[in-house]
């Protein structure tokens, strides 16, 4: 309902513009649509750019609406994020992700692929995660060194204290970090220096203007340069086009992924599902 300049109070139609009360309504079909089995996992593949073979897949999150058709993160995330259905969200991901790479290993898929999970600043901050994710990887016997977690600067600096006891916790279980979107927050290199990360996945605005901007292919270089300075393998992510491939490639970036190689597809587009076992 909204107010009225009288002191009326009229229903809330579908197609009046009150941001809150859509903001509600979708929380509630997203709450309930998280048990009805709405989520969809897609996955982006990962390239090891010196031999172009697959080295993993990004896990990214999709809705099934009931009515509105298949619904893109950005269509939900934030307000799942503000209002803390994130963590359910969370952990239906990480548990479906973490299963899919199970099956693929079944079926035989590449050995030791990657399989990496996004995570945001409320589930970071959240005392429930070292144990959700030791327990999901210990229930689907996936060993933690298949898994990366991907966690943005900002999530890291919502709360860097919470945040580093958080990630030693993840790396004593042995799963891989990455710092995703890397160059667009404010990390510091003191930061950086003291998150135990294994990754630096370099933000898509950088590689978009990488073959026509020095400033942006700088940018690169030196992330690049850091990462391995650092000891950090670094990723390149948004690669669109051969020509950013053939750049990255140039400079010693390690892993790229991007509409280039492939969009995030369902994962029975991306390897062959398990032949059927017996029994
Ligand atoms: P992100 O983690 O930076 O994921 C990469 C996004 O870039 C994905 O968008 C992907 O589809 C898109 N992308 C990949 N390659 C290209 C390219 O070559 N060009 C362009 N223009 N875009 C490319 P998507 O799937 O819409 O996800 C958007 C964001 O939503 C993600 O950004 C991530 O921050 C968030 N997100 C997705 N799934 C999850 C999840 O399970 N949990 C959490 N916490 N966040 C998620
Ligand atoms: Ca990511
Ligand atoms: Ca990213
Ligand atoms: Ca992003």
């Amino acid at each position: 309902a909204k107010a009225q300049g009288s002191g009326h109070w009229t229903a809330h139609r579908p197609g009046d513009s009150d941001p809150g009360a859509d903001r509600l309504l979708l929380l509630e079909q997203l709450r309930s649509g998280i048990r009805e089995g709405e989520l969809r996992v897609h996955y982006q593949p990962r390239q090891h750019l010196p031999t172009g073979q697959l080295s993993g897949v990004e896990a990214l999150v999709r809705w099934q609406h009931p009515t509105r058709g298949l619904l893109q993160p950005a269509a939900f995330i934030d307000a799942a994020e503000q209002s803390g259905i994130i963590r359910e969200l969370g952990a239906w991901v990480l548990t479906e992700a973490v299963e899919q790479a199970v099956r693929w290993d079944a079926a035989g898929g590449p050995a030791g692929l990657q399989t990496a999970v996004n995570l945001s600043a409320r589930q970071l901050a959240d005392p429930d995660l070292v144990p959700l994710v030791a327990r999901t990887l210990a229930r689907a016997g996936l060993p933690a060194s298949r898994l990366v977690l991907e966690i943005t600067e900002t999530a890291l600096m919502t709360d860097p204290d919470a945040a580093l006891a958080s990630l030693q916790a993840l790396k004593a279980l042995g799963v891989l970090l990455a710092v995703d979107d890397f160059g667009t927050g404010f990390s510091s290199f003191t930061y950086l220096k003291r998150f135990p990360v294994d990754e630096l996945k370099i933000d898509r605005s950088f590689v978009t203007g990488m073959t026509t901007d020095a400033g942006d292919h700088a940018i690169v270089a030196s992330c690049v340069h850091l990462a391995h300075a650092m000891g950090l393998v670094a990723v390149a992510e948004g690669v669109e086009t051969a020509a950013e491939r053939d750049a990255l490639r140039a400079l010693g970036a390690d892993q790229a992924q991007g509409y280039f190689f492939s969009r995030p597809v369902p994962a029975s587009a991306l390897l062959p599902e398990p032949a059927d076992v017996p029994g």
